[in-house]
């Protein structure tokens, strides 16, 4: 794997997140050079995506990196909702193996990441760059002109995985309509848990709901919704995050692994790209955690768009990169709703509302199944 900026490449990818590194991954199996730049100067470090599906697993497997993956992999075992008094008001199931990888897996966003970036190093035609910011492009009938840390490279398909913040969506005038939640949570990962039970774990408490996920590093993560006027640098002090555990379990300093405020969106972007310049992931869609599905929803956009990338790099009519957006925006846009309905079902903030969620989920077998 190459690390200084070539001035032509058949592929860009901006933005070495989940989705550009998947991108990156198939772009260089089948054959064709890719460029992933990240403006970050290293890999990010924040507890976001605990969960990929089955499906996600395929796709990354299908970079041949099905190993690596494997092995950082811990089987799903499962969701459970517990209301304000304890009592369980439904569970989930891990589902059944029925195509070759577990419904759900539990893994480490970081070391995922790391089996990516090893992916790409199988490749001399392979170049990624952390520090390095595109500001700014051109698109011709011909191609697209992207300016990387001061350079002009060439490319035949720039894929903008950019993330919540896409300069190229803006660039683009491609509005993303949807909202933010009112609330805030604090999402927190913790080394050494005495709960070792590896269910996730939704505790659906009007006065404050919180989340118990277990993590494949011997830990477990937190999540917790901030209440009004509750602030993120008051909720970030050790005393705060000792408080808000202490009927939980008790906290050292050296327990807390990361620990960050969210606010979390619903957003779906109205277009997806034109030309040769198409979004992708975050970039395109933002969805709440509470189906633990936007890094597998883009992942798919990656494995959809990635092998339209390669045909026209190799010489394809690029109107092809259109069936992308046909492809990928109405599923994207339906996890993003269940993802909110699911949210409607952890934070039922009023007893008239917790009464609604415990009669569907006593009635249902809950989306996940
Ligand atoms: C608390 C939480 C829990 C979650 N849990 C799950 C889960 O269990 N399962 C799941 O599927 N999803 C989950 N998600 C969502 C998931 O984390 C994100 O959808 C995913 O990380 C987005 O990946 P991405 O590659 O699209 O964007 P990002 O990871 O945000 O990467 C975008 C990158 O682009 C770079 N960039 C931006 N602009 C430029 C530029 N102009 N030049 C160069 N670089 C640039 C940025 O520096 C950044 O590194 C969760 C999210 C949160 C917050």
């Amino acid at each position: 794997m190459r690390q200084d900026i070539p001035k032509s490449v058949d592929v860009l990818i901006v933005g070495a997140g989940p989705t550009g590194l998947v991108a990156a991954n198939h772009i260089a199996y089948a054959g064709k050079s890719v460029l992933i730049v990240d403006r970050n100067p290293a890999p990010l470090n924040l507890p976001r995506a605990i969960s990929i599906d089955d499906e996600g697993c395929r796709t990354i497997a299908a970079a041949g990196l099905a190993e690596p993956l494997r092995a950082i992999l811990r089987a799903g075992a499962g969701s459970r909702y517990v209301d304000e008094n304890g009592g369980i008001v439904g569970e989930v199931g891990p589902g059944p193996v029925e195509y070759g990888w577990p419904r759900r897996n539990n893994f480490h966003q970081p070391e995922l990441e790391r089996v990516l970036r090893a992916g790409l190093e199988r490749f001399s035609h392979a170049t990624l760059v952390y520090g390095a910011e595109m500001t700014g492009f051109h698109q011709s009938p011909g191609g697209v002109t992207a300016m990387v840390a001061g350079v002009p490279v060439q490319v035949a398909v720039m894929i903008a995985a950019e993330g919540a913040r896409s300069q190229t969506r803006d660039a683009l005038g491609i509005d993303m309509p949807g909202e933010a939640y009112p609330q805030d949570w604090i999402v927190m990962d913790l080394h050494r848990d005495a709960d070792q039970e590896p269910v996730s774990k939704f505790f659906c408490d009007p006065a404050r709901p919180w989340v118990s996920i277990p993590t494949t590093f011997g830990g477990r993560r937190y999540e917790f919704m901030l209440l009004p006027g509750e602030t993120a640098d008051e909720m970030l002090k050790f005393d705060t995050l000792q408080r808000l555990l202490a009927p939980i379990r008790p906290l050292a300093p050296e327990d807390i692994m990361r620990a960050v405020v969210y606010r979390f969106e619903a957003r779906i972007a109205e277009r997806w790209g034109e030309g040769r310049v198409w979004l992708a992931g975050d970039a395109a869609h933002l969805t709440p955690p509470f189906a633990g599905q936007g890094m597998n929803s883009g992942i798919r956009d990656a494995h959809n768009l990635a092998w339209k990338a390669v045909l026209v790099a190799g010489g394809a009519d690029p109107a092809i990169l259109e069936s992308y957006q046909a492809e990928r925006r109405a599923p994207a846009k339906a996890m993003v709703q269940l993802a909110v309905a699911m949210g409607e079902v952890v934070m039922p903030v009023g007893q008239g509302k917790a009464l609604f969620r415990d009669c569907l989920l006593y009635t249902s077998d809950a989306a996940d199944e």
